[in-house]
């Protein structure tokens, strides 16, 4: 079948119908810039949904995907291998964590995570100290344990009997975690900023009481850390930016850098019970992912790029002060680093779509956050210029959606 003949039709005739991308294909990226089989240009400020940190075909990365390609794909976790060490020393090196378990995908580290807690809670309390404390809006990923620990049950509805004894509360609701933590419970799984859920980023005062709650209660503080991770909100990891330090992290996303990757970051001693044979995954921590992710983590981890980040937050909220005072749309901007939501105000309820399609149309991607949040989730790589011209196109849009 020749180039031409693959078409967007096609993805319907062929594809199981659980997505619905839009009408033009990407062919090829090149930094923040993407070109569709008509060789249209895009201003990508979607990263692949925050996961290419540095940008599409990031010449130092297909360089270590190229290098490791010549000389080891997968062996198989019947042994260990270079790279995967390599990259488990460096977030060992520059994070709370000792002990890291290499994953495939973000659902895969937080089931891994979930799977620990139960797990740890057994061997070291009871058996039934089961119960998951998990927020409203909150995204864990895919799996049946983690969608149903997510906080939208129409995404775990419809499934049969779900994962039992989670428990869901509002984020950022002290009160509400009080009443509701108890010795029965084996952990709290939450974002340090809600990402899908609308770009709400966690209030320090919460991340405190949740630490202090999970250590009265001899519960794991686990924070799902996939969006928010790899230099995103401005730090390595955003609890960094928290006075907290957490029990589990899980990474995923960025931390590949747009090959798939993921890893459940712990302590030793929560880690022991991870027994031999207690769990496992085929791919996780192959030396192909794991080559790429550690090129990843030297080009991201620098005070260069972290500040990077902070500077370019700063100009892309002021841009969109701008256009939100020409045009009145926004109620805030939130969000951290180079994760940021503008939310739609009164006026504009429901129509974070018609945005992300108008911007579509001036040749910009962006992404959205539920339907009133439209979600800009850039490379950190991407040039102060290229931000600017980003939010030409924006204001561009806004004004076809507000005129129309
Ligand atoms: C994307 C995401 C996930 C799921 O990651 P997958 O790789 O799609 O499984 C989990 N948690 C958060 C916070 C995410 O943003």
């Amino acid at each position: 079948m020749s180039n031409t003949q693959i078409t967007r039709p096609l993805f319907d005739q062929l594809m199981v119908p659980n997505y619905a991308p839009l009408s033009m294909i990407p062919v090829r990226g090149e930094g923040s810039r993407v070109w569709d089989q008509e060789d249209n240009e895009y201003l990508d400020l979607t990263g692949g949904i925050a996961v290419n940190a540095l940008g599409h075909a990031h010449p130092e990365l297909v360089d270590a995907l190229t290098v490791q390609a010549q000389k080891l794909w997968h062996v198989s976790n019947i042994y260990t291998n270079e790279p995967a060490l390599q990259l488990a020393q460096k977030l060992v090196d520059n994070t709370f964590a000792e002990k890291v378990f290499f994953a495939n995908s973000g659902a895969e580290a937080n089931e891994a995570a979930l799977k620990l807690a139960r797990r740890y809670a057994q061997d070291n309390f009871s058996a039934d100290k089961t119960e998951i404390i998990a927020f409203y809006q909150g995204f864990h990923g895919r799996t049946f344990f983690t969608v149903t620990a997510g906080g939208q049950s129409t995404y775990s509805d419809g499934f049969g009997p779900k994962p039992g004894d989670i428990t869901h509360l509002e984020y950022n609701d002290l009160t509400a975690l009080e009443a509701a933590i108890s010795d029965k419970t084996c952990a709290v799984i939450l974002e340090p900023l809600q990402g899908e859920g609308g770009v709400l980023p966690i209030c320090n005062q919460f991340a405190i009481a949740v630490r202090a709650l999970c250590n009265k209660h001899n519960a794991l503080m686990i924070l799902d850390e996939v969006q928010t991770g790899m230099g995103r909100t401005g730090h390595l990891f955003a609890y960094m930016g928290l006075d907290v330090v957490p029990d589990v992290v899980t990474s995923a996303k960025a931390l590949g850098a747009g090959f798939p990757i993921s890893a459940m970051l712990t302590t030793t001693k929560l880690a022991s019970c991870l027994t031999v044979g207690t769990h496992g995954t085929t791919f996780g921590g192959n030396p192909l992912a794991c080559a790429v992710a550690s090129k990843a983590f030297d080009l991201i981890n620098t005070p260069e790029m972290l500040n990077g980040v902070k500077q370019k937050e700063q100009l892309l909220r002021s841009l969109l002060t701008d256009i939100n005072q020409q045009f009145n749309v926004f109620e805030e901007i939130r969000g951290a680093g180079l994760l940021l939501g503008a939310v739609l105000n009164e006026q504009y309820q429901g129509r974070a779509k018609d945005f992300f399609l108008a911007s579509a149309e001036q040749g910009l991607l962006v992404l959205v956050a539920g339907a009133n949040v439209i979600r800009f989730a850039p490379a950190l790589n991407i040039s102060e210029d290229e931000i600017k011209l980003a939010m030409i196109k924006f204001g561009t849009a806004v004004k076809k959606v507000v005129s129309a």
